[in-house]
């Protein structure tokens, strides 16, 4: 029996976050009310939330305050949801360059600020106020605690490292922080028998009660444990996020370890969807953001993506008043869900499955697979000096990264030496080499795609 986790749960898990003055727990519990209300109740409360920052936006930005004038809007225009069709997509590349025009002039002043590089190449930066993260940690506890994972759990993460930028003190603290609330932290990009080995020896010992990985990380795991009749343990549920989770890589995962639970998320506004135990699709964090499935037709106008149709993904981020995100269309394509209820009872709207986020699986010298994210985590800190990126594994095995640098025409000294650092690391035995490039072009099908594979053209019969 498990006697630390409730005591962390309930007393020293609230008592941390207090001492912060994290209001975490009591967010969680009115989000666990908000989330049995009717879908109607929901999207009152959104419209409420949205008036707030549009009206706030106006006030404080220069950015929207030339939007809606341009457009002949006022704040008080905005009564519901629907409303919001009135305001332009923000794109990636307009986040970068309105990023001070939308920086709020009065408060709440922004205490957060990161970049990312999500699983699309293109590095953003982001900045919201404190407001904004409690809802972020309380949404994505709530997300995780469908999947199971409750506060203070032993939870391995399987998952991408980030690279070693931080200072001994703030390294410390991480340590710290993670032995407190008990997570373990394994590397999911080494994908060869000895690294999916390892993995499994660190489950055994550290038996976890919760995994949260990378999908295709998790699944890779999975078929090396059922390949090799390793199971031992009882049920283990899988949160999974980062790239799609394919229905054949679920039946691996549910073989190996136990139920799986798809998530999707970003870093820009944190989890956006996840999935509760009926596993059919994902429902939207409502009460944080608004999320919209968006199709641009081809005379430039922009709908709503039909039930079964895949839109583009726009993020209205409702806690951000600091640096406001209203339509912001994230890279990643989402099918979008036929409207009723949920058997769990939950009125929280669904979406999904997530169409791109797929990566292919690169090898190094000795033909080891590497997960192909193996970059994603350095760029989502080198936003400064590149704008997008793309690795191609040749025909040959030499691994060749397209890089659009952001000043200048390469990267700097001490990033080039990070992109070499983690390419030695990673990819052993392989000849490495960057290209700098002006821009990246899309696939056919107008998909950015972050790993490229070079396969054999098959011979004309
Ligand atoms: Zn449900």
């Amino acid at each position: 029996m498990d006697l630390y986790r409730p005591i962390l749960e309930k007393a020293l898990f609230p008592a941390f976050e207090a001492a912060r003055g994290r209001p975490t727990v009591p967010l969680l519990r009115y989000l666990h009310g908000t989330e049995r209300w009717s879908p109607d109740a929901l999207h009152d409360l959104q419209a409420g939330l949205l008036r707030r920052l549009v009206r706030h936006a106006y006030a404080h930005t220069a950015y929207y305050r030339a939007v809606l004038d341009e457009r002949g809007l006022h704040p008080d225009s905005f009564h519901a949801v629907a409303d919001l069709e009135r305001l332009p997509l923000l794109d990636r590349d307009l986040v970068r360059t309105t990023f001070e025009a939308r920086t709020a002039a009065g408060p709440p002043r922004w205490v957060i600020k990161k970049s990312t590089s999500g699983t699309t190449g293109t590095p953003v930066v982001v900045k919201y106020n404190a407001e904004s993260r409690y809802w972020r940690d309380a949404t994505r506890w709530r997300g995780y605690g469908w999947g199971g994972y409750r506060i203070g759990m032993r939870a391995m993460h399987y998952w991408g490292n980030p690279p070693a930028y931080e200072s001994w003190v703030q390294r410390q603290k991480l340590a710290l922080d993670r032995k407190l609330k008990r997570d373990l932290y394994i590397d999911c990009i080494p994908r060869s028998d000895q690294a999916l080995g390892h993995a499994v020896h660190e489950l055994r010992r550290f038996e976890p009660q919760v995994i949260v990985a990378y999908a295709a990380g998790a699944a890779a795991l999975a078929r090396f444990v059922n390949e090799h009749g390793l199971r031992t343990w009882a049920d283990i549920p899988v949160i999974v996020g980062a790239e799609r989770l394919w229905p054949h890589d679920r039946a691996q995962i549910i073989e190996a370890f136990g139920p799986a639970f798809e998530t999707y998320g970003c870093r820009e506004v944190m989890l956006i969807g996840a999935e509760c135990e009926a596993h059919d699709g994902m429902h939207t964090s409502m009460e944080t953001m608004i999320v919209e499935l968006v199709v641009r037709d081809d005379d430039g106008t922009v709908r709503a993506a039909r039930p079964g149709e895949a839109g583009q993904v726009a993020i209205t981020d409702l806690h951000n008043l600091a640096c406001p995100m209203i339509r912001y269309v994230t890279g990643d394509l989402a099918v979008a869900h036929a409207a009723g209820p949920c058997p769990c009872g939950r009125g929280l709207t669904k979406i999904g499955p997530i169409e791109g986020r797929i990566t292919e699986t690169l090898h190094d010298g000795d033909g080891h697979a590497v997960g192909g994210l193996v970059f994603n985590v350095l760029f989502g800190v080198m936003d400064h000096v590149a704008r997008n990126f793309q690795v191609i594994q040749k025909l040959d095995g030499s691994v060749l990264l397209r890089v659009v640098p952001n000043v200048g025409v390469r990267l700097p000294d001490k990033e080039n030496r990070a992109v070499h650092d983690v390419a030695a690391k990673y990819l052993p035995g392989i000849r490495f080499s960057i290209e700098y490039v002006d821009e990246i072009a899309l696939t056919p099908a107008g998909k950015r795609k972050v790993v490229v594979i070079e396969r054999p053209v098959p011979a004309a019969s």
